[in-house]
């Protein structure tokens, strides 16, 4: 395997039977959860807010596109996107240079430190953000409250693997900022958000680099020696239940199908 994207990564620290199931043997639900619809949807309010500098107005219609016209899903989506369109409208968010315009839901495609491995990847914005920055920006809606073990063991590094992409590109970026965008229980009750703005070293950089390449290593070698094994508990936790929850203990593929990648057609970033 040489080409990586975050969420094979995450998968595999995840599950590694997880990984097998949606990154080799290509399989994923035929209906997408509308636990994912909703931050598709949110995403898509984001990005057309930011792009076209949409007002509210543009909310109805995203979500009727994603089908979520009523129920807890579809209040979710509109009161996460309803808190992200009001953070956006108070928060400074500016192009990093003329040429570039804001960079909303851009590709990205690097080598790696050991010229092997290819990293791709897709960020929400690069901008500047409050006149500080660059920033790499990634808006999340999240049920769960956001505990450290998540903070430090999985989106940081994420978001530390794009800004560490950026910098091969030739962008050196100060840090990341990641919006959570907390989902509300029921339908009485409203989203929260959390902003996290963190500044990274060099050398914080450079160590999480040699870290991404043994991860990487450990993903190969497991694949090698087929070490591709349930390593969780957790299987009806994130997102309501895993996809492969019924491929896992009953071996019934039945609702799921080969995935289809679709062409990202947005141009790749460049500097
Ligand atoms: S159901 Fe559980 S063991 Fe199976 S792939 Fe999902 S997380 Fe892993």
């Amino acid at each position: 395997m040489r080409v990586f994207r975050w969420h094979a990564i995450d998968d595999f620290l995840t599950c590694r039977k997880k990984f097998e199931n949606r990154w080799l043997k290509n399989l994923e639900p035929i209906e997408a959860p509308k636990a994912l619809r909703v931050g598709k949807a949110v995403h898509s309010v984001i990005e057309r807010s930011l792009k076209e500098r949409a007002d509210s107005s543009v909310l109805t219609s995203v979500l009727k596109e994603h089908e979520l016209v009523e129920g807890l899903e579809a209040h979710q989506a509109q009161e996460c996107a309803e808190t992200a369109l009001e953070l956006i409208a108070s928060t400074p968010i500016e192009p990093l240079s003329d040429k570039h315009g804001l960079l909303v839901e851009r590709p990205f495609q690097v080598q790696l430190l050991d010229s092997y491995t290819t990293y791709r990847g897709r960020i929400d914005l690069v901008a500047n953000v409050a006149r500080k920055g660059p920033y790499v920006v990634d808006f999340k809606t999240y049920s769960m409250s956001a505990d450290t073990l998540y903070m430090d063991f999985k989106m940081k590094r994420q978001m530390w693997s794009y800004v560490l992409a950026l910098s091969k590109l030739g962008l050196e970026c100060v840090g990341y900022a990641v919006v959570l965008l907390k989902k509300p229980r029921s339908l009485s009750t409203e989203s929260e958000h959390t902003l996290f703005i963190y500044n990274l070293t060099k050398e914080e950089l450079s160590e999480f680099e040699q870290e991404l390449l043994l991860i990487l290593s450990d993903i190969r070698q497991a694949i090698e020696d087929n070490a591709l094994y349930k390593n969780t508990s957790a299987c009806v936790q994130q997102y309501g239940a895993c996809p492969y929850l019924e491929l896992c203990s009953l071996g019934s593929s039945g609702l799921l199908q080969e995935v289809q990648e679709e062409e990202d057609t947005s141009p790749l970033i460049e500097f």
